[in-house]
């Protein structure tokens, strides 16, 4: 059987290369903080949404593997804000571009910081600026079978997104409680900076 090429064209992939963790002390302090990665396949880009942690990068890795996909082969790294444990494998992805929004004050070698409140980024895939964790925070909004959003920590973790809780670590809870909402709006499913993807009531 023959498939219309159109269909591949419009397909989009996404695929979770490390579910990361967020673990606190009682006292609120952070003991272990892993970002979830995510690799987004679409309209000929291979794209990755956070590259985590040094830690998590053995899976990252065996995940590409699994998949068929190679860390060469990334021509799109979007960081969702610059925190460290959202972008210490970044050297694994040596031929892509790495995008950042304008907000943030932290200086990563090599991104490209762009502007505004959305930036498309490729047919069903593009930047959201969810500011309010920190001012140049995005999450990836992404059109497949279902409307993925790629949170980052603007939800970072799923309890934020049930109980409307702006992340603990902020700079505007306002505008973070804002970026949820912005967030449960479009999404389908949320992948949230740490932990699992989850469905939402929409
Ligand atoms: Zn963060």
């Amino acid at each position: 059987m023959k498939y219309p090429s159109r269909v591949a064209f419009l397909m989009i992939q996404l695929d979770i290369l490390a579910v990361g963790d967020l673990v606190r002390a009682e006292d609120g302090s952070i003991l272990k903080a892993d970002s979830t990665s995510v690799l987004v396949r679409a309209g000929g880009r291979t794209i990755v949404v956070d590259p985590s942690t040094k830690y998590m990068r053995p899976a990252v890795k065996t995940s590409f593997r699994q998949i068929g996909v190679f860390p060469k082969d990334v021509d799109t790294v979007i960081l969702t804000h610059s925190h460290r444990d959202h972008i210490e494998n970044l050297d694994l992805y040596q031929n892509a571009e790495v995008l950042i929004h304008s907000g943030s004050d932290a200086e990563i070698a090599g991104a490209k910081a762009v502007d505004g409140g959305e930036i498309k980024i490729c047919p069903g895939v593009r930047m959201v600026h969810t500011p309010g964790h920190c001012p140049e925070h995005c999450s990836v909004f992404v059109d497949s079978d279902r409307h993925y959003a790629i949170a980052g920590d603007a939800v970072p973790l799923e309890d934020n997104f049930r109980r409307m809780i702006p992340p603990r670590l902020n700079t505007d809870p306002s505008l973070a409680l804002q970026s949820i909402k912005n967030i449960g709006d479009y999404a389908d499913v949320v992948i949230p900076g740490h932990g699992f993807p989850f469905m939402t009531d929409r």
